[in-house]
C-alpha cells in the first residue's frame, strides 16, 4: 500500500473549530495524508474538515485506543471511528499501543476482521518493538501495511528502520520534529542555515531521506507550510551523514510500563 510521503498529524487538536480550519489549511497546502485517534476526540473535526476541502484524494488514518483491543470491543470502536470521520473506510487503522487490553490472538484477528468489513483498507500498528511485531505478523499471516513510531533526528529506530525494509512495511514517524527540540541540536541548525530552511524542514526531509513517512502536527498555518516545505529540501550526502551522528535516544512519549521498557 503507498502511503503519501507526508501526513498531517492531529494530536492536541481538541477544539472542533480549530482542528478543521487546520485540516483544511492542510489540505490547501496540499497534504494528503491526516492521522487522527479515538484518543484525540477530534475526529468529528477532522471529518469536517476534509468534508469541506475541496481535497478528493485523501488518505485517512485513525487509531483504536489501548482500552478497547478486545475482540468484540476493538470493532465496535472501528465502526465508531468510521461513523465519526463520516466516511465509508479508513485507509489505515492501527492498533494504539499493544499494552492493557493488547492481546494478540484477540486484537489482530479484530483487526483482520475489520478489514473484510470494509472498515480499512489497510492494517497498522504503533508503538510496537521489533519482537512485538514478529509476534503480531505471526498472528495476521501477512505484514501489516504501516507501523507507526516515534522517530526523529534525536531517536534514529534503526532497528525498527531496518524490520520495516525487511517485512516490506511502511514506518510512520510520529513527534517528527520531537515537538520542536530539534531547533535547538548544532547540527540541524547548520545544515538548516546551510539550505536556507528550518529546523522542522531539516528533521522532516532526513526522515524523508531515510524512507521514512513524518506526519508532523501543527495549528498555525505559517507551521503547516512551513513543514510542508520540506517536500523541496534536498539533503546531500554530508547533511545525511552528519544527522546520523546526532541520536540519543532521546524520546519526548515516554511512559514507566511503555512496550519498550
Ligand atoms: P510534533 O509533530 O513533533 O510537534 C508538534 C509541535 O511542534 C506543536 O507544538 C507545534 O506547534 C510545533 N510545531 C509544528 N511545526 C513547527 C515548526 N515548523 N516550527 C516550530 N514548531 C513547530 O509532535 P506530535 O504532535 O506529538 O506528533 C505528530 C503527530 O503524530 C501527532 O499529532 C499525532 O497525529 C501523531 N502521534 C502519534 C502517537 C502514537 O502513539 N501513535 C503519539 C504522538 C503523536 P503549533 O501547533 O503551535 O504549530
Amino acid at each position: 500500500m503507498d502511503v503519501p510521503q507526508l501526513g498531517f498529524g492531529t494530536y492536541q487538536l481538541t477544539d472542533p473549530e480549530r482542528c478543521s480550519t487546520a485540516v483544511q489549511t492542510a489540505l490547501e497546502t496540499g497534504y494528503r495524508h491526516v492521522d487522527t485517534a479515538e484518543y484525540y476526540e477530534n475526529e468529528a473535526a477532522v471529518g469536517e474538515g476534509i468534508a469541506t476541502s475541496d481535497a478528493e484524494d485523501v488518505f485517512l488514518a485513525s487509531k483504536v485506543w489501548r482500552d478497547r483491543l478486545g475482540h468484540e470491543a476493538f470493532l465496535e470502536s472501528a465502526r465508531e471511528r468510521v461513523d465519526l470521520l463520516g466516511v465509508d473506510s479508513l485507509d489505515l487503522l492501527y492498533v494504539h499501543w499493544p499494552m492493557d487490553t493488547y492481546d494478540p490472538a484477540e486484537t489482530l484477528p479484530a483487526l483482520l476482521e475489520a478489514r473484510e468489513e470494509g472498515l480499512t483498507r489497510g492494517l497498522g500498528l504503533s508503538n510496537f518493538t521489533p519482537e512485538l511485531m514478529d509476534e503480531a505478523i505471526d498472528h495476521l499471516g501477512e505484514a501489516p501495511a504501516a507501523h507507526q513510531v516515534e522517530l526523529h533526528p534525536l531517536l534514529q529506530q534503526e532497528a525498527l528502520r531496518d524490520h520495516a525494509d525487511r517485512h516490506g512495511y511502511q514506518l510512520v514517524a510520529y513527534a517528527p520534529i520531537a515537538r520542536n527540540a530539534v531547533a535547538d541540536v548544532p547540527e540541524i541548525r547548520q545544515v538548516a542555515e546551510k539550505h536556507d530552511a528550518t529546523p522542522a524542514q531539516v528533521s522532516l526531509a532526513w526522515e524523508l531521506e531515510k524512507g521514512v513517512v513524518p506526519i508532523p502536527k501543527a495549528g498555525s498555518p505559517a507551521h503547516i507550510r512551513e513543514n510542508y516545505g520540506a517536500l523541496d529540501l534536498s539533503l546531500d550526502d554530508e547533511d545525511v551523514s552528519l544527522i546520523d551522528g546526532i541520536e540519543t535516544e532521546e524520546r519526548v512519549v515516554d511512559f514507566p510500563n511503555a512496550p519498550w521498557h
